[in-house]
C-alpha cells in the first residue's frame, strides 16, 4: 500500500531530515512512527501528503510514484488520505457540523449526501449530539475527535496522524488511540507519528523508529517489556 524506497529529504539550508528511508506498509496495517523531537516524523508524513518535495528515492502508494503524479491527479490522491494534526486546526467561527463538513463542501458533495456522511463520522467519534455546538466550548479530547471526524468524512483508505495525542492526558490519549484502532478494524491503513513510547508500546502494533532522519528500527510485534506500567 505504502512503500518508501531509499527516500532522503533535505530542507533548504542543508538540513537532512530523512536519510535513505525504506519500508513497506501493507493495506490495512496500523503502524506507529516514533523517535525524538526532530527525528523526522513530521517530514515523513509531509512527504506522503505531498506538502514537501523529496530529494532522493521514491514513495509508492497503491503502486504509484506519488511525487511523479500529474497535477490533475493530485487532488484525487489527496482525497484518499485523511490527516489528523496535534493542534486539530479547527475553525472556531463554525459549528462542529460545519467543521466536519468542510472537506465535502470543497469536493462539491450535494447537501443530503454530505449530511449523511458528516453524521456518520460524528457518530463514529461519539459527538453526534454536539453537532450544533461551537468547538471552542468543547474539551481538548472532544476537539481532537472533531479533527478525526473531519479526517475520515471522505472515507479515506489511509489515515495519517501527527502527534494526535500530544496535548491530551493519558486517559484521553488512550481513548483516541482506541478510536484509531476501530477505524483500522474497518480496513483503514493507519500511520501515526507519536513520541509517546509508553502509550504506543502498550498497543502492540508495528513501530518504526527514526533517529536523526534514519530508520533505525522496525518492530512488528513489540514486546510489552519496553512499556512502563500505567
Ligand atoms: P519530528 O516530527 O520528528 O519532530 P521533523 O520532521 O519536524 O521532526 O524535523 C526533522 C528535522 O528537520 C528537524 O531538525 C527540523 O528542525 C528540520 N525541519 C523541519 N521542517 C523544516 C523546514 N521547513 N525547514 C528547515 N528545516 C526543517
Amino acid at each position: 500500500m505504502i512503500r518508501f524506497d531509499d527516500v532522503s529529504k533535505r530542507y533548504p539550508g542543508g538540513h537532512e531530515a530523512l536519510k535513505q528511508v525504506s519500508f513497506d506498509m501493507d493495506r490495512g496495517e496500523m503502524v506507529f512512527l516514533t523517535g525524538r523531537s526532530g527525528a523526522g516524523k513530521s517530514t515523513l508524513l509531509k512527504l506522503l501528503m505531498l506538502s514537501e518535495p523529496l530529494n532522493q528515492g521514491q514513495i509508492l502508494v497503491g503502486g504509484r510514484n506519488i511525487h511523479r503524479l500529474p497535477a490533475n491527479k493530485i487532488p484525487y490522491y489527496r482525497r484518499r488520505i485523511g490527516v489528523v494534526f496535534q493542534d486539530h486546526q479547527l475553525l472556531f467561527d463554525r459549528s462542529v457540523y460545519d467543521n466536519v463538513a468542510l472537506p465535502l463542501q470543497i469536493d462539491g458533495y450535494d447537501k443530503h449526501e454530505a449530511a449523511r456522511r458528516v453524521r456518520a463520522a460524528l457518530d463514529k467519534v461519539g459527538l453526534l449530539s454536539k453537532e450544533k455546538l461551537n468547538p471552542m466550548i468543547l474539551s481538548g479530547g472532544e476537539q481532537q475527535r472533531i479533527g478525526i471526524a473531519r479526517a475520515v468524512v471522505n472515507r479515506p483508505q489511509i489515515l495519517l496522524a501527527d502527534e494526535p495525542t500530544g496535548n491530551l492526558d493519558p486517559q484521553l490519549a488512550a481513548e483516541i488511540m482506541a478510536l484509531f484502532e476501530q477505524f483500522n478494524q474497518i480496513g483503514v491503513s493507519m500511520l501515526i507519528a507519536s513520541h509517546d513510547l509508553s502509550l504506543i508500546t502498550r498497543l502492540r502494533h508495528r513501530i518504526l523508529t527514526l533517529d536523526h532522519g534514519q530508520l533505525i528500527r522496525d518492530e512488528h510485534h513489540p514486546s510489552r517489556s519496553g512499556a512502563t506500567a500505567g
